[in-house]
C-alpha cells in the first residue's frame, strides 16, 4: 500500500533589497522546502521563518524528524493528519505550514484540480495586492516606488521617526492608494491617532498594527476613533485568536506562517468575515509556492499582501502571478505551482 514520505531541506532566500521594518533589517530569510510523496505524485511546500519569529531552519529539522507521516495510507484525510501533526510540539507554526502546504499541493494533484476550485472559489474574485516599501532613504523609496508603478496599492513600512517623510516621498511619485503596517512602532495611542488623521489624508487605506499587541485597551481606544481600518497583525496567531479581537481590531491579517498553513487560515478568514471583521491575507519573505498557496484562498481577502516573492532573487517555482495589480490563479492542480530548478 502507498504510504506519506516527508522529504525536506534549508534554503536561503536573497532579499533584493535589505529589508528594514520598525523592528529589525536583514538581507536572506532562512526557509525549509517540504515535499511529500505518495504514490509517485509529489506535493510541494515551504516553511519561511524570518528570525525575529523565533523558527529555524533547526527548529524545523528537528519537528519534521520527530513525524511519522509513512503511518497514513491515505492523503484525503487532511484533517487527521494535520491534527496529528499539530499535537506534535507547540508552536513551530512555519513548520506545520509546511507540512499543511505540501498535503493540501499533493491532494490537489491527486483530484487533478487548483484548491480554489475544490473550495468553490471564483478565480475572477482575487483581490489587488500590495507592492511592500521598506524603510529606507528618500532616494530609495522613490526608486522602489517607480518601480512599483504596476501594482494598484503600495505598502509602506512606518514606525521609525520618518514616517511622514516615507509617505510624503511615495506621493511625489505617485497617487497609488497606500496601506501603512507600523509593525507596533507606535507608543502613544494619542499620537497614533494624530499619524492616522493625518495619513487618511494621504490616501491612506488602512493601518496594520500600529501599537503594540499588549496594549490592548489603547488599541481598542484607537480603532473606535480611527478614520481607517486597524488591522491586526502581530497580534493575530491562529484561530482561536480571531473571535477575541472583534471589538478590539477592525479586521485581520492572515498568513500561512503563522497560522499553520490553509486548512487553518481558510478557517481564519471564513470566522472574521461571519463576525463581520475586514481581512487582509499577507505572507513572509517567501517563494512561488507558499504564495500561490495562499492565493488558493484570496477571495476570501479584502486585501491581499502577497509580494512576499517578488521580493526574492532566488524563486524556486513557478506559481501564480500579478496581473494589472491583481492576483491571478492558474488552472494547475493542487497550488498552481511547478519547480524550476
Ligand atoms: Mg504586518
Amino acid at each position: 500500500m502507498a504510504q506519506l514520505n516527508l522529504h525536506y531541506k534549508a534554503y536561503d532566500l536573497q532579499l533584493e533589497h535589505t529589508f528594514t521594518v520598525a523592528v529589525h533589517s536583514r538581507t536572506t530569510t532562512p526557509i525549509m522546502l517540504v515535499e511529500l510523496e505518495y504514490d509517485g505524485i509529489i506535493g510541494y511546500g515551504e516553511s519561511a521563518m524570518p528570525p525575529y519569529l523565533g523558527e529555524s531552519q533547526k527548529t524545523a529539522s528537528e519537528f519534521f524528524a520527530k513525524l511519522d507521516l509513512a503511518q497514513f495510507s491515505d492523503p484525503f484525510r487532511i484533517a487527521e493528519i494535520l491534527d496529528y501533526v499539530d499535537k506534535i510540539a507547540p508552536a513551530n507554526y512555519a513548520a506545520k505550514a509546511g507540512i499543511d502546504i505540501a498535503l493540501h499541493d499533493l491532494v490537489g494533484k491527486i483530484l487533478g484540480k487548483p484548491w480554489y476550485k475544490i473550495w468553490g472559489y471564483n478565480a475572477e474574485d482575487t483581490p489587488v495586492t500590495s507592492f511592500t516599501i521598506g524603510i529606507d532613504t528618500p532616494e530609495v523609496v522613490k526608486e522602489k516606488t517607480q518601480k512599483a508603478s504596476p501594482y494598484k496599492m503600495l505598502k509602506a513600512k512606518v514606525g521609525l521617526d520618518n514616517d511622514k517623510e516615507m509617505i510624503a516621498t511615495i506621493r511625489e511619485v505617485t497617487n497609488t492608494p497606500i496601506c501603512v503596517d507600523a509593525n507596533q512602532g507606535w507608543k502613544d495611542k494619542y499620537k497614533a491617532l494624530d499619524e492616522i488623521e493625518w495619513l487618511a489624508t494621504q490616501g491612506v487605506v488602512f493601518v496594520e498594527q500600529p501599537l503594540p499587541k499588549e496594549q490592548i485597551d489603547d488599541i481598542a481606544w484607537l480603532t473606535q476613533h480611527s478614520p481607517l481600518p486597524i488591522i491586526a497583525d502581530e497580534a493575530l496567531q491562529r484561530l482561536s485568536d480571531v473571535a477575541e479581537l472583534k471589538g478590539i481590531y477592525s479586521g485581520i491579517n492572515v498568513k500561512l506562517m503563522k497560522a499553520t498553513g490553509m486548512r487553518e487560515a481558510h478557517q481564519m478568514l471564513q470566522l472574521a468575515k461571519s463576525l463581520g471583521m475586514k481581512t487582509m491575507l499577507g505572507c513572509m519573505t517567501e517563494t512561488s509556492c507558499a504564495i500561490s498557496a495562499a492565493t488558493q484562498l484570496s477571495s476570501l481577502a479584502d486585501w491581499a499582501d502577497l509580494d512576499g516573492n517578488l521580493l526574492i532573487t532566488n524563486d524556486l517555482f513557478d506559481g501564480v502571478k500579478v496581473v494589472n495589480g491583481k492576483m491571478q490563479l492558474n488552472d494547475r492542480a493542487g497550488i498552481g505551482v511547478v519547480k524550476i530548478q
